[in-house]
């Protein structure tokens, strides 16, 4: 419901106000009603972001009335006043949605100075220096959020400057120095813009509060809101707060802090802060910060507030917090908390250990761990003996775990490009910045030379579950000619090196990876997860290898095998050539003789991993020119393999090409144009199960699936062949092997007829690869190069091939899914699609009341966990 009320002051808000308020807001408020020292504020809500956006990108003046009257009450709060020349208010304006993007929008800091306030913020704090280096910040950084004047032409400035006077680092430039540079960076202002810049607080105030708002729609956040999920309706809040200062020199300071490692999990404050400095400087990354057990000696009476409020921030949030702290001249406050980002492994861990604490229930633990993390857990690790053998060469702070090797890239832009052309990178950066959030998607690992663990690339590569190793001071960047050096070697773009995210080494060359052990904590977590969903967790796997890799990850069957995945190796890929290209049933038959036992093989394979669990298996689907060859060389090739003539095979393969292939001959019709293949693969799916059972004893109940359906007599036909080949062997064998025949519904058509196909089919499998390319209309192998620019247009915010369309696609799945258990009230319904994989497609699939979902083996923890979930918000079992 539309709310009118659109600024809150802190103390007006609370926690339950989070959609209203933004993360942030409502914690803030929250913090304050605990009584903790938070600079007081107020929060414009997410409605007037969504507002500003329907109004053209304007505050209404309704709303600026709001906010200034909010402000008032802010002046009259904090005894200051906004832009007066006596006790000036300067106030902070961030951003804060309902899910964190940590460094995705922006932030304004200092705002509310000008020539005349920051005369008297000299004079009060009796410090020109601090006045004047929070001025030029101010410029800065309002330049470059609100005016689109890019902060590194004031960088410039001031690197002349410091050049000009022979210094290295800003602090060595003093009060007078700062003085010029502010009137610096103001004409090159006014030079670039055509006007003064803006010296009118309550005017800097609305711009700003406008810039923010915009910067919700910034292509990184666009990105990152893909990325995880969040859809551009929520809109982002922003949090006016007076500002406190951790730069006005040495008992003052600013840091970061989590109440249990972010890392690791373990149960100990981790923080860093950094004297004499503003919060910008901690989280960029730009000087190394210090570790908080350093507060204990120089200020041990804040630390021991310090310590106090982290510990009542845990307890009270039940969560690892993430907090922004500034001690003022000695004065300590907190100025944001969250829950914290985390690795995978640590996430794990504090949740078991969250309700070992009984701070949390089961069902509470659960739903604290993003689904989607988990598939980094199970990522690979360095072989153990090749890393023994190679050589460290730098060392860094361990800032997000896991192992990559990869080619060196120095800037996003190639990391992204090389990526594309299928090499694996290191993005290599002195720091990173939000800007580079598609380099870092893009990237195997990221290192940095500057910046702790709190730095913007590695809470960034930790919330991605990339490895990342951070503060790596050995390096000497040279970022011009792309290549850094470690002592006396000089490395270059492109060449290989390594790094461990868990240790920090950094080693030459490539090493080999292998396959990560899974903790006891993933182990007690998961089993919590199992208990509390109710649907079944299968997936897809063409082997026995795959099929082993998923039962190890908790898969409860095989929801998909394709059998044409079996054909692609060298050695076989001869024989369904030959079945092909025969110009006869007679030679088509021999051909099939010979695929015979090697697909009966891998069944019995595949059948011995999964003991008692189901599997369905797929009949072949694709065109069948896929498995032939185009060119001429390979043509020429494979007709004197196969003893034909060039000419005879050019023209079988001519005939087999389509202009449409993903809408031609495959699927069930193939089986309609020749049943001996669909006799052949029956064959070897009863016989296989036949053999299993009585060697192992295992009660296997074979569910054949037809692809591609999309009129119950095609179904019909091909089933037809299937019983009476599989009745034949099943009664020659003396067996009682029960199999079940069903369809996959992946042709509108089908959904639209489910009632009617659900008469010949035992089961229903959504295969929403193509049903979601066929209601589209767009093709799953091309859309993704246009799909961009429908992103980009804000037409579409997600990929439909990945997250599950549920207002189109998934409105065929709940209506097929309705008629199919009209005429069947006991059919079984599941998904094979890739969308069995996604958090909010399995969500959709327990929704609409199917019984499982299929996925790659890597995802299957994931949709086991999100099944879980899914069952915790909207409980299915009695
Ligand atoms: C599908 O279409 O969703 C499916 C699982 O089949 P395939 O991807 O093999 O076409
Ligand atoms: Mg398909």
């Amino acid at each position: 419901m539309e709310n009118k009320k659109y600024v809150y002051l802190f103390s007006e808000g609370n926690l339950s106000m989070k959609n209203l308020l933004g993360g942030k807001g409502a914690n803030l408020a929250d913090m304050t009603s605990l009584g903790i020292p938070v600079p007081q504020g107020f929060t414009v809500t997410t409605q007037a972001c969504n507002k500003y956006y329907e109004d053209g990108l304007l505050i209404t003046p309704e709303v600026t009335l709001e906010i200034h009257a909010k402000m008032a009450e802010l002046e009259n709060i904090t005894g200051k006043k906004f832009g007066s020349m006596q006790n000036p208010l300067l106030v902070s304006v961030r951003s804060g949605a309902r899910a964190s993007m940590p460094g995705m929008m922006d932030t304004i800091l200092n705002l509310g100075l000008n020539d005349n306030t920051v005369e008297v913020l000299a004079k009060e704090t009796n410090n020109i220096r601090f006045a004047y280096d929070s001025y030029r910040r101010f410029i800065q950084m309002f330049a470059d959020v609100v005016m689109n004047v890019e902060k590194r032409n004031f960088e410039n400035i001031m690197d002349k400057m410091k050049e000009e006077k022979g210094v290295k680092v800003d602090t060595e430039l003093d009060a007078s120095d700062l003085i010029i540079l502010v009137k610096k960076f103001k004409e090159f202002y006014k030079e670039n813009k055509g006007e003064e810049f803006p010296s009118d607080p309550e005017r800097q105030l609305i711009e700003a509060i406008s810039a923010v708002f915009r910067s919700w729609d910034n292509p990184r956040a666009n990105v990152y809101r893909r990325l995880n999920d969040i859809p551009s309706e929520w809109g982002t809040a922003v949090s006016v707060q007076e500002m406190v200062f951790g730069n006005k020199g040495e008992t003052s300071g600013t840091g970061v802090a989590f109440s249990r490692n972010p890392s690791t999990g373990e149960k100990k404050i981790y923080a860093e802060y950094l004297m004499n400095a503003q919060g910008e400087d901690v989280v960029a990354g730009i000087r190394t910060p210090q570790d908080i057990s350093r507060l204990e000696k120089d200020m041990p009476k804040v630390y021991g507030q310090f310590m106090e409020i982290v510990n009542l921030l845990e307890t009270h949030n039940k969560d690892m917090q993430d907090m922004e702290f500034t001690i003022e001249d000695g004065k300590l406050y907190f100025l944001q908390t969250r829950n914290g980002k985390r690795t995978v492994q640590a996430a794990l861990k504090i949740a078991v250990e969250l309700v070992e604490e009984g701070m949390i229930t089961k069902r509470e633990a659960i739903m604290k761990v993003e689904p989607k993390q988990l598939d980094s857990l199970l990522h690979p690790n360095f072989d153990i003996d090749e890393l023994n053998k190679s050589i460290v060469i730098a060392k860094g702070l361990p800032a997000s775990p896991g192992a990559a090797s990869g080619k060196v890239c120095f800037t996003a832009e190639d990391a992204k490009s090389k990526h594309e052309l299928g090499d694996k990178v290191i993005l290599v950066r002195l720091e990173t910045s939000p800007e580079d959030i598609e380099g870092m998607v893009a990237a195997e690992g990221i290192l940095t030379v500057r910046g702790g663990m709190t730095s913007h690339a590695a809470v960034v590569a930790r919330g991605m579950g990339t490895c990342c190793v951070a503060g790596c001071t050995d390096l000497k960047v040279n970022e011009e000619t792309k290549s850094f050096k470690i002592g006396q070697k000089v490395y270059h773009e492109g060449d290989f090196i390594s790094m461990d995210g868990s240790s920090g080494n950094i080693y030459e060359g490539a090493i080999k990876t292998v396959e990560p052990e899974i903790n006891g904590f993933f182990e007690i977590f998961m089993g919590w997860a199992d208990e509390i969903r109710s649907l079944d967790v299968r997936t897809n796997a063409d082997t026995p290898k795959d099929t082993a890799q998923a039962v190890k990850y908790g898969a409860q069957g095989v929801g998909l095998c394709r059998t044409e995945h079996m054909f692609f190796d060298a050695d076989r890929i001869m024989l369904i050539r030959e079945m092909i290209v025969a110009k006869d049933l007679d030679s088509r038959m021999v051909a099939l003789e010979k695929l015979l036992p090697i697909q009966r093989g891998d069944f019995i394979g595949i059948y011995e991993e999964l003991g008692e669990r189901p599997a369905t298996i797929r009949f072949l689907d694709p065109p069948l020119h896929e498995f032939l060859p185009h060119d001429d060389e390979d043509i020429k090739e494979l007709a004197s393999d196969m003893g034909l003539t060039f000419d005879e095979l050019k023209a079988t393969v001519e005939s087999l090409h389509e202009v449409n292939p993903m809408m031609g001959h495959r699927g069930c019709r193939l089986a309609v144009s020749y049943p001996e293949i669909a006799q052949m693969q029956t064959r070897a799916v009863i016989e296989a199960a036949i053999d299993v059972r009585a060697r192992k004893g295992y009660n296997i109940i074979p569910e054949i699936m037809i692809p591609l359906v999309g009129e119950v007599k095609e179904l019909k036909y091909v089933k037809d062949i299937v019983v009476k080949t599989a009745d034949e062997i099943i009664s020659k064998s003396n067996s009682d092997l029960k199999y079940m025949v069903g369809t996959m519904i992946e042709v509108p058509r089908a959904a639209l007829t489910a009632d009617l196909i659900a008469k010949e089919a035992e089961f229903f499998s959504f295969g929403t690869n193509d049903l979601t390319q066929m209601t589209f209309g767009f093709s799953r192998d091309d859309a993704g190069s246009f799909l961009k620019d429908y992103y980009e247009k804000k037409v579409y915010e997600f990929d439909p091939f990945q997250k599950l369309d549920q207002v189109g696609v998934g409105k065929l799945i709940e209506m097929a899914a309705n008629l199919g258990r009209k005429t069947r009230p006991n059919i079984k319904l599941g998904i094979c699609g890739e969308h069995g994989g996604d958090p909010s497609s399995v969500e959709f699939c327990h929704n609409v009341g199917l019984d499982y979902v299929s996925c790659s083996p890597f995802r299957v923890p994931v949709a086991r966990l999100a099944a879980a979930q899914a069952e915790i918000k909207s409980p299915r079992k009695k």
